[in-house]
């Protein structure tokens, strides 16, 4: 696909792995080209790091870990270096939000949202490093215990393409709040920014060994990294299908793991609910990143009785959805690669196909280049219950509206899927907001709102094939630590 796409007149060179503080050529130079999905053209290359380069970060970890200077400082200084980077980020804005949205094909204000949630994610948990204490746990006379959080050891990441910037920070910024040391394997088609947010973790201070990016193809530096027996911990965002091998080969190195997959998130709408509040979120949280968001709003499920007032509400919406070039503002950007262009289109065709009804769609800009990887935001309804577009995952801006009876109707169909991680609930009746919410099976659940992909300080993550664990808040930092028990004689 990549061999295909014209190079631009000037292409960044591949500058290697991330480690110790410096870049290091990778053994035998091999690189991957890097294309703006925007415009799909080759615009940088990026080094392929492979089981050697793996092998070196996690030793440079280890040792920053048990004898390096990060096993040396305090909550605090890490908490402050952590902040420091934040900042720096934020000292460099324009920069990360143009090499983001080139990276990705995201809108500039979708790239600058995230570049500033990326800086959040730092000052979040470099704000939190000395707030997770230990406590003390009532036991038999004589004895004094307490409970203390300490770190894993060397931690494992791995994070996917659509939020680069944002998954370093989510991923990296509690496992170093906590003091772990890292390694992170960022995503083959699109990791411009992690990179450039490493050599700016290096510029805040932090020591050598703790923070270490190995670019590469998932199965070359991503296996090495799951696989590596030197890691203590491996965090994951991604598919299912990858999810799946990383969860066995943590089972194999007897290690724990988190696994952010992907969803077939639902919002119900009830005839009681404020339909013009409802319309911009339900439509704003499937064309978000172009749909490739795992907590995406991928299904629509309306009550019967007000389908024939909000779905041609939804289909004006979508009939004037533009898809374009980051720089001319439009709706939503392009699908990141020729091959999830290529998956998403074949939804769309095979629903076709099978006769589901297609409600309205989109269009791209006229500016938009013919060679950029755009498919047409596009809405089906109603769409049966047992077709793949109720039920799969399709990571693009592919809407699918199902009506509902009643209550339990709608709570059957919420949770239909093999997914389960977010959820919205429109109505004004606030006890059956409640009744829904708890029997939604999600890790989060909004009523009258909608919140793919926000929200640092909440805890995110999902059950069953949407994964396990939690980020995001304060609970990632405990999924980043183990509680040890210390237990005192005093008498
Ligand atoms: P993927 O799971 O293949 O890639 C995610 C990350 O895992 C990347 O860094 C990749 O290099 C790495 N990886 C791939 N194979 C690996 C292996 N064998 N061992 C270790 N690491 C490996 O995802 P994709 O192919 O880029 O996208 C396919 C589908 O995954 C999408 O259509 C979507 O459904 C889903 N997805 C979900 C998310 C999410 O945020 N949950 C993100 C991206 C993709």
């Amino acid at each position: 696909m990549t061999a295909a796409c014209r190079r631009a007149e000037e292409v960044a060179p591949a500058r290697g792995f991330f480690i110790n503080n410096e870049w290091r050529p990778v053994a035998g130079g091999l690189t991957i080209p890097v294309v703006a999905p925007a415009e799909g053209v080759v615009f940088a290359e990026i080094s392929a790091g492979g089981a050697g380069e793996v092998a070196q970060a996690v030793a440079a970890a280890r040792h920053a870990f048990e004898r390096g200077e990060w096993s040396r400082l305090s909550a605090t200084e890490r908490g402050r270096l952590l902040s420091r980077l934040g900042q720096l980020i934020l000292d460099n804005f324009e920069e990360l939000a143009a090499l983001e949205a080139r990276d990705c094909g995201k809108p500039m204000k979708t790239a600058r949202a995230d570049i500033q949630a990326a800086a959040r994610y730092f000052e979040y948990y470099g704000g939190a490093a000395d707030k997770v204490h230990g406590e003390q746990i009532p036991f038999m006379r004589g004895y004094y215990v307490t409970g203390e959080r300490e770190p894993l050891g060397v931690t494992g990441h791995i994070i996917p393409w659509n939020y680069p910037a944002q998954m370093i920070g989510r991923t990296l910024g509690p496992a170093l709040a906590m003091g772990n040391a890292t390694v992170l394997k960022p995503a083959e088609d699109a990791c411009m920014t992690p990179l450039r947010i490493a050599e700016l973790a290096a510029e805040a201070g932090f020591p050598p060994g703790a923070m270490n990016v190995v670019p590469g193809f998932g199965h070359e530096a991503g296996a090495a990294l799951s696989e590596h027996p030197g890691i203590d911990f491996i965090a994951f965002t991604g598919s299912p299908r990858v999810g799946v091998m990383i969860q066995t080969a943590a089972a194999r190195n007897h290690i724990g793991c988190v696994l952010e997959l992907g969803g077939k998130s639902p919002q119900i709408v009830f005839e009681d609910a404020d339909l013009d509040a409802a319309l911009p979120v339900i439509v704003g949280a499937i064309i978000q990143n172009a749909g490739q968001t795992c907590s995406a709003g991928a299904r629509v499920l309306v009550q019967r009785t007000v389908w024939d007032k909000l779905m041609p509400m939804i289909a004006e919406r979508f009939a004037g959805l533009r898809a374009g070039l980051p720089t001319d503002d439009p709706d939503l950007g392009p699908i990141i690669s020729a091959r999830q262009k290529e998956s998403v289109e074949g939804f769309i065709r095979r629903a076709r196909e099978e006769g589901v009804p297609v409600i309205a769609e989109g269009a791209r800009q006229d500016s938009a280049p013919a060679e950029g990887f755009y498919v047409a935001p596009t809405v089906f309804g109603p769409v049966p219950r047992d077709n793949s577009l109720a039920l799969d995952e399709v990571f693009g801006p592919v809407l699918a509206a199902i009506p509902f009876d009643d209550e339990e109707d709608a709570i059957e169909l919420a949770n239909g899927t093999d997914y389960g991680l977010i959820a919205g609930v429109w109505t004004r009746d606030t006890a059956r907001a409640f009744r829904v919410s708890r029997r939604v099976r999600a890790g989060q659940v909004y009523i009258n709102a909608y919140g793919a992909g926000g929200g640092i300080e909440l805890p995110f993550g999902g059950t069953r094939k949407s994964g396990h664990g939690r980020e995001k808040g304060f609970e990632a930092l405990y999924e980043f630590s183990a509680l040890k028990t210390l237990v005192i004689k005093h008498d």
